[in-house]
């Protein structure tokens, strides 16, 4: 038989289904996969119970229903200022993890290169290979994960189609400020190329860090394509609803591929989705208030059993460096390690670069997104398997 798509046949398992199968099979406390474990806000999943029941279940537009459509356009102009044309310049998609891949099939030239800044979210690299892009990475050092100016300025080129990147940044946790946005925003407008931004986790953000999309910065309204979810805004993973927002001309291509690949999101999660972004702002003023006091919760406890703790600025994951606990293997070591033998599974962070022997090897990824009980039973697990 003739043999499939190399570049897809060659891909392992993502690493989160690795982790939470891993999980399920030890019974561990799965801090792995990024998902919160509670149930998401009331009115938003009663507006999808009615509509599932009461509501229209065929074919939605396939651009999205209007009233999410507008949802997504307001919910823009209140947290960024933004003024968005719900009809042109809004699409809805199942997840952003389908927006991704959109923008990517419905922008990218083969030939054509496209920045990405390492560590990076492991949708990426495959989706920009198969639009037959060619990747120019970019690596942040920990501990600080600062944007390498001079490399970042050598990556781009005239061949330069687009830059994907992700604030805040799973898995680092980084909260790219105005002025690095700014310098991102003048290499696009310089080689003429186009800022595609995961913005999946922009309420997601604690301490002094705002989130800013790099849409708002000058000369880029016309050239950023920014990328949300309903996952994360209303911890409600398993929905799959996800919204590009794009000037007309960038977001035709985009919408013609979403056309081809779901075509459409189902309707009453896009009725439910657009009520939570009608919510008032003191829900997202909780959402992110309640994840940062997860995140001390989890991290001042990890730091106590002796793992040295990163900064996590927002997201729903804080990076640990494990050395300090003496264990001598890899990161995958180590996460499978501590799902056999301590019963608490977390994530490596090599997973997350282009090649994972030139990554480093000495991070794991734990997730906080979870009720306390969650975390208590955890760090209760780790504190006695580490003797702290
Ligand atoms: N981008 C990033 C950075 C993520 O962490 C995730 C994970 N949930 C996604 C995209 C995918 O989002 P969705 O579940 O809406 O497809
Ligand atoms: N984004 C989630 C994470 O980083 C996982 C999403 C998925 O499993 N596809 O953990």
């Amino acid at each position: 038989m003739k043999s499939a798509n190399s570049l897809m046949s060659g891909l392992g398992t993502t690493v989160f289904e690795v982790m939470s199968a891993l999980a399920r099979e030890h019974q561990s406390v799965n801090l792995g996969q990024g998902f919160p474990d509670d149930r998401g806000p009331q009115e938003v999943r009663a507006a999808a119970a009615d509509y599932l029941l009461n509501g229209h279940n065929q074919y939605p537009p396939m651009m999205g229903i209007p009233e999410l459509r507008q949802a997504v356009a307001d919910h823009a102009r209140r947290f960024q200022g933004l003024a968005v044309d719900w009809q042109t310049e809004v699409l809805i998609t199942s997840g952003a993890t389908e927006a991704l891949g959109d923008c990517l099939f419905g922008l990218i030239e083969p030939g054509d290169e496209v920045v990405l800044i390492e560590p990076l979210y492991d949708s990426y690299l495959p989706i920009v290979r198969r639009a037959g892009g060619i990747p120019k990475l970019v690596r942040l050092e920990p501990p600080t994960w600062r944007l390498p100016r001079e490399e970042l300025a050598s990556a781009f080129s005239d061949r330069t189609k687009l830059i994907l990147f992700n604030t805040p940044m799973n898995p680092c946790s980084k909260v790219f400020d105005t002025e690095e946005l700014d310098f991102i925003a003048s290499l696009c407008l310089e080689h003429d190329a186009y800022a595609v931004c995961d913005e999946v986790y922009e309420h997601i953000v604690f301490d002094q860090h705002r989130h800013v999309s790099i849409m708002t910065l000058p000369g880029m309204r016309e050239r950023s394509v920014r990328i949300g979810s309903a996952g994360k805004s209303f911890s409600l993973t398993g929905w799959k609803v996800g919204y590009v927002t794009a000037a007309p001309e960038l977001m035709k291509p985009i919408a013609k591929t979403h056309q081809f690949m779901t075509f459409t999101t189902p309707p009453n999660l896009q009725w439910g989705v657009a009520t939570g972004l009608r919510l008032a702002d003191d829900y997202f003023v909780a959402l992110a208030a309640d994840m940062e006091g997860k995140r001390d919760r989890l991290a001042n406890a990890l730091a106590e059993i002796g793992f040295a703790v990163l900064p996590a600025h927002g997201t729903y994951f804080v990076t640990t460096d494990f050395r300090p606990l003496r264990f001598n293997g890899t990161d995958e070591d180590f996460c499978r390690y501590l799902t056999v033998e301590a019963g608490v599974t977390a994530v490596p962070v090599s997973a997350f670069y282009a090649d994972a022997s030139f990554a480093p090897r000495h991070f794991a990824r734990f997730c906080f997104c979870k009720e306390e009980a969650t975390l208590d039973r955890a760090v209760e697990r780790l504190r006695s398997h580490f003797g702290r």
